[in-house]
């Protein structure tokens, strides 16, 4: 169904068209018309189905422009959802004049917020802990709300706020629409719709619509202790560029970062406990791709928008079977190509079984990678990219480079071939560093250099200076030899001559710094 069939006001439909959408989204045409016959609904579908503008339409084609009063309010869960809601209404209504949206959150200065209330504001979006202080120091004057939405509301929920979404549906005028929006619709939420709803027609995007055919799914069987050294070999193999890795507790979540950053990995955190600054801080480094592993739980990673995320990793096996629908949903969007793999111990395979049919999914099993796979891969990947070059570049000037020495049998082109092949799989002196048991391919050092990096950093009192002395003394190294020092909270890169690099290591592995045990390995290629 098209927009432009329903009786929306033009400025609405300009904004739709600006905004490029062509068709409803199954919830959206499911929702608005209800919407807009002043009834209340409960609308269920997954993360991504549009749900913002299903409400988000008929909110703003009900509002009264001319009235400055505070006609509708929106609750979300947290700040980056109530900030990315005002501004797709604010989109939606681009064209029409003297609406307001504001987004109120915890965290941000209140008087702020007080002085753009005075303003006047028809709709507010908002968490419902700063919802709720604001209707306390009534500077939200909810006496002319006509409308309330909750905007994943299991997530809220989830999040405790039960009682305060109670508090704020208690305060509002009887006369009023209320809609609910949610992923899933746990028992709690049912209560909600019943006490405080009226006559809600129920709308329900049907399940077989949620399988996402266009993602390659893979799972591999792996015993408790090999999980993170499967979970790298699948990084490294498939190198996604951004990556979501789902874990099932919050505990979980912490533990799988701090192991991947130990090995170098830019991976960060993403659970219910972080502060809001901390959780913007994080998004803000997975969407400016300094982090390029975001490891999850599933309720935070809710709601997120981001568009190119290649590989879903299911670190734990989800509880919920639509759990695993939302998160490989995370890939493959906008046409392009996603993979999802999932570690599977034991029993849980069972649940996979579940989950395979339940959303006719086929997740097919795969050997665990070998270290060879891994390399094996590697250079598939710099094969391909070679055959690119070969079918769509003028080679004429590197041939001449090549063919005298091949002409005088210096090298037979395979060999180049090789040697190249070698020296872009990451330095030509691998294979002596893997005999010693290391491996520094592109570190991000400077050119002879390799990084390092040391689980030691400013949080631990250590210094610059320290990091220096320690390689310094241990290895008689000069320290001038030893180049730059990054030094970050908890971990510390210092580049050292390759040639140094593998006796730095060894020594300093069993060397301490300041009394503190240090581990110190090769930073993790082009993640830094
Ligand atoms: P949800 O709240 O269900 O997770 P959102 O409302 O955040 O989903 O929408 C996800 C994305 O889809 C947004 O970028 C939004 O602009 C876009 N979108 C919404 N409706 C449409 C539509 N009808 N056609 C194309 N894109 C849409
Ligand atoms: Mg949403």
């Amino acid at each position: 169904m098209r927009f432009d069939e329903m009786e929306l006001q033009a400025p609405i439909l300009r904004a739709v068209e600006e905004m490029g959408f062509e068709e409803m989204t199954p919830i959206q045409a499911g929702a608005i018309p209800i919407v807009m016959e002043g009834r209340d609904i409960i609308g269920q579908a997954q993360t991504g189905t549009g749900k913002t503008a299903a409400f988000g339409i008929p909110l703003l084609q009900l509002i009264d422009p001319k009235d400055h009063a505070l006609q509708a309010l929106v609750l979300c869960p947290t700040r980056e959802l109530a900030i990315q809601v005002a501004e797709e209404i604010r989109k939606l209504a681009k064209f029409m004049h003297s609406v307001k949206v504001l987004p109120i959150y915890g965290g941000q200065d209140i008087s702020k917020q007080i002085r753009s209330l005075k303003g006047g504001v028809q709709i507010v979006i908002g968490t419902p802990g700063r919802v709720m202080d604001h209707m306390r120091r009534h500077t939200l004057k909810t006496d002319t709300v006509r409308m309330i939405t909750l905007d994943e509301a299991d997530e809220m929920l989830n999040m405790g706020f039960r009682e305060d979404i109670e508090t704020i549906l208690e305060e509002l005028p009887e006369e009023r629409q209320t809609l609910l929006f949610s992923a899933t619709m746990p028992k709690p939420i049912l209560d909600i719709t019943k006490q405080y709803q009226k006559d809600a027609e129920f709308v329900k995007v049907i399940k077989k619509e949620l399988t996402v055919p266009k993602i390659e799914q893979y799972y591999y069987e792996v015993r408790p202790k090999n999980k993170l050294e499967v979970l790298c070999r699948l990084l490294d193999m498939y190198d996604p560029k951004l990556s979501l890795v789902f874990c099932n507790t919050k505990r979980q979540v912490d533990e799988l970062v701090s192991a991947l950053q130990l090995r170098g990995y830019f991976a960060e955190g993403l659970h219910g406990d972080l502060k809001q600054v901390q959780r913007d801080r994080v998004m803000e480094t997975f969407r400016n791709g300094k982090t390029d592993i975001l490891v999850a739980t599933d309720v935070a990673a809710r709601g997120i928008d981001v568009d190119d995320i290649e590989a879903v990793f299911n670190y734990d096996v989800p509880q919920d079977e639509e759990y695993y629908v939302h998160r490989i949903g995370r890939t493959g969007r906008a046409g392009r190509t996603g993979r999802a793999f999932s570690l599977v111990i034991g029993k849980e395979l069972y649940k996979l079984r579940d989950i395979m049919r339940y959303c006719k999914a086929k997740i097919q099993l795969q050997p665990i990678p070998s270290l060879n796979d891994v390399t094996a891969i590697k250079a598939e990947k710099i094969l391909d990219r070679i055959s690119n070059v070969i079918a769509e570049e003028n080679l004429t000037d590197m041939i001449r480079l090549l063919e005298d020495r091949i002409n005088n049998e210096e090298f037979t082109s395979l060999e180049v071939a090789a040697a190249f092949l070698k020296l872009e799989m990451g330095g030509g002196d691998e294979i002596s560093e893997q005999d010693k048991g290391m491996e520094f391919g592109d570190t991000g050092a400077e050119a002879g250099m390799v990084r390092l990096f040391i689980n030691l950093g400013k949080k631990q009192k250590v210094r610059p200076g320290d990091i220096l002395g320690a390689i310094a003394g241990e290895t008689g190294m000069p320290g001038k030899l030893i180049g730059s020092i990054d030094m970050y909270d908890k971990y510390t890169f210092v580049e050292v001559p390759r040639e140094y690099a593998a006796e730095v290591i060894n020594v300093m592995k069993n060397a301490k710094i300041k009394g503190k045990s240090i581990n110190v390995e090769p930073a993790n290629a082009n993640r830094g």
